[in-house]
C-alpha cells in the first residue's frame, strides 16, 4: 500500500500507522486520541454554560419574621436576649428592603450592618453564623486584624468578599445577598482620639478602605483573594445587599461607657435618679462610646444597630453544655451511642465542667476542651471493649481533667 492511500484522521491527520484506532464516519476518519480530546472540551462546555446558569440564580432566602428569627436563634444560642433581638430585626429589615427595592419616588430603606460588642467567646460569631444559616444565605468570617489598606502587606479588604463567592461556591448573585462576618473590628481603631496626629496603617486607613465595602459599592474582587496572581479575572460584586455584621470585645470601653453615664445622671434628683447596673455597663452602650473607642464617625454610621453581648455566668455555662441543639453533651452521647454505648453523667460532672471554664477563664469556648480531656480514655479504649454503658462521675472527670492537658497549663 503506498503512503498517500493509507487512512489517517481527518481531525488531527495521523495515519492509520500511529494510531491505536480509527473509527470511521460517513465522510471521514477520527482516531482514539481526537475523540478522548473532543470529550473532554465538550464536558468542560457543558461545566461553563450549567455554571453561568446557576450564577445567575441565587438560592430563596428563608424570610422570617424577627419572633420567628429570634426564636430559632433560641435553639442555638444561649442567653444574650438583647443581642438576639437587636439583631432579628436588623436581619429581618434587611432582607425585607431586599425583597422590596425601592421604586421610583419610594423611601429608600438603608442597609441595617450591626455591630456586636462582648468579650470573646460570648457567641458573637455563633449569632452571625446561626443566622446566616436559618436564612440559607451565603456566610464567611474575615478577621479585622490581617486587613491593610491596599498596597501595604497583608489582606485587601476586598478579599473579604473573594471568602464570600467561595461560600457562595462562586455563584455571584448568592453571594450578594451574603453576610460577612468581621471579627475583632475593636483592632483596628484609631490608636489616638486625635485624628490628626498619626494615619496609621492598621487602624484608621482599613476603616477607610472598609468603607467602601460597607457603602454598597460594586467592587472588583480577585477570585482566589490577595494580589498573588496580578492577572487573575476580576469578579463585579456589588455590596448593596451583603449583610455586614462586625463583632470586638472593645477591651476597656465599659470605662467610656461608665465615665459618660455616671456624667450624664449627675445633676438628676434623687426623685428622678436612674438606676444603673454597675455590674455591666455595656447594656448602655451607644455609638458615642465606640467613636471615643476610636473607630471614624463614617464607619459608626454604616451601623444603625449596636448592640452587646454579656459575660456569661456559670449558669449560662452549664446551659450551653446541654441546651442547644447541638450542645456539646448531645454530641458526646451521640458520638458514644455509635460505638453502642449508652453514655450518662453524674449531676456533679457538669458543674465540674463549668467550675474548670471559669477557673482557667476559658468561657464557652473551653468547655469543649475539658470535655476532650475528660473523655479522651473512654474515647480511645471504649471501641475496643464490649461495654454497654458508661457513667462519668465526678470522681471520675476530676482524675481525667488533673492528668488533662488543660490541667497542667496551670500547674506550669
Ligand atoms: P465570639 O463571641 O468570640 O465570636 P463564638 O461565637 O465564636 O464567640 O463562641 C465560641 C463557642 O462557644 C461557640 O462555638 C459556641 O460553641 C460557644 N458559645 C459561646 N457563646 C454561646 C452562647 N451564648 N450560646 C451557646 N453557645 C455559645
Amino acid at each position: 500500500m503506498s503512503k498517500k492511500t493509507e487512512t489517517s484522521c481527518s481531525f488531527c491527520g495521523r495515519p492509520r500507522s500511529q494510531v491505536e484506532m480509527l473509527i470511521a464516519g460517513l465522510s471521514g476518519h477520527i482516531c482514539e486520541s481526537c475523540i478522548s480530546q473532543g470529550y473532554t472540551i465538550v464536558q468542560e462546555e457543558f461545566k461553563d454554560s450549567k455554571d453561568k446558569k446557576t450564577a445567575s440564580a441565587a438560592a430563596p432566602v428563608n424570610l422570617l419574621k424577627p419572633t420567628e428569627i429570634n426564636e430559632k436563634l433560641g435553639e442555638y444560642v444561649i442567653g444574650q436576649e438583647d443581642a438576639k433581638k437587636v439583631l432579628s430585626v436588623a436581619v429581618y429589615n434587611h432582607y425585607k428592603r431586599l425583597h422590596h427595592p425601592a421604586q421610583k419616588d419610594e423611601v429608600d430603606i438603608e442597609k441595617a450592618n450591626v455591630i456586636l460588642v462582648g468579650r470573646t467567646g460570648t457567641g458573637k460569631t455563633l449569632l452571625a453564623k446561626t443566622i446566616a444559616r436559618l436564612l440559607n444565605v451565603p456566610f464567611c468570617i474575615a478577621d479585622a486584624t490581617v486587613l491593610t489598606e491596599a498596597g501595604y502587606v497583608g489582606e485587601d479588604v476586598e478579599s473579604i468578599l473573594s471568602r464570600l463567592l467561595q461560600a457562595a461556591d462562586y455563584n455571584v448573585e448568592a453571594a450578594q445577598q451574603g453576610i460577612v462576618f468581621i471579627d475583632e473590628i475593636d483592632k483596628i481603631a484609631r490608636k489616638s482620639d486625635n485624628p490628626s496626629i498619626t494615619r496609621d496603617v492598621s487602624g484608621e486607613g482599613v476603616q477607610q478602605a472598609l468603607l467602601k465595602l460597607l457603602e454598597g459599592s460594586i467592587v472588583n474582587v480577585p477570585p482566589q483573594g490577595g494580589r498573588k496572581h496580578p492577572d487573575q479575572k476580576m469578579i463585579q460584586v456589588d455590596t448593596k445587599n451583603i449583610l455586614f455584621v462586625c463583632g470586638g470585645a472593645f477591651d476597656g470601653i465599659e470605662k467610656i461607657i461608665a465615665r459618660r453615664v455616671n456624667r450624664q445622671t449627675i445633676g438628676f434628683s434623687s426623685a428622678d435618679e436612674v438606676r444603673i447596673d454597675g455590674d455591666n455597663f455595656l447594656k448602655y452602650i451607644n455609638p458615642t462610646d465606640v467613636k471615643t473607642f476610636g473607630l471614624i464617625p463614617e464607619l459608626i454610621g454604616r451601623f444603625p444597630s449596636l448592640t452587646y453581648l454579656e459575660p456569661l455566668d456559670e449558669k449560662s455555662l452549664k446551659r450551653i453544655l446541654t441546651e442547644p441543639k447541638n450542645a456539646l453533651i448531645k454530641q458526646y452521647v451521640r458520638l458514644f451511642e455509635l460505638d453502642g454505648v449508652q453514655l450518662s453523667f453524674d449531676a456533679g460532672v457538669l458543674d465540674f465542667i463549668v467550675e474548670k471554664a471559669i477557673e482557667f477563664k476559658l468561657g464557652a469556648r473551653g468547655l469543649r476542651t475539658i470535655c476532650e480531656g475528660i473523655l479522651n480514655d473512654a474515647m480511645y479504649n471504649l471501641p475496643s471493649q464490649d461495654i454497654k454503658e458508661f457513667k462519668v462521675t465526678a470522681e471520675y472527670a476530676k482524675e481525667q481533667f488533673s492528668k488533662s492537658k488543660v490541667a497542667q497549663l496551670k500547674v506550669a
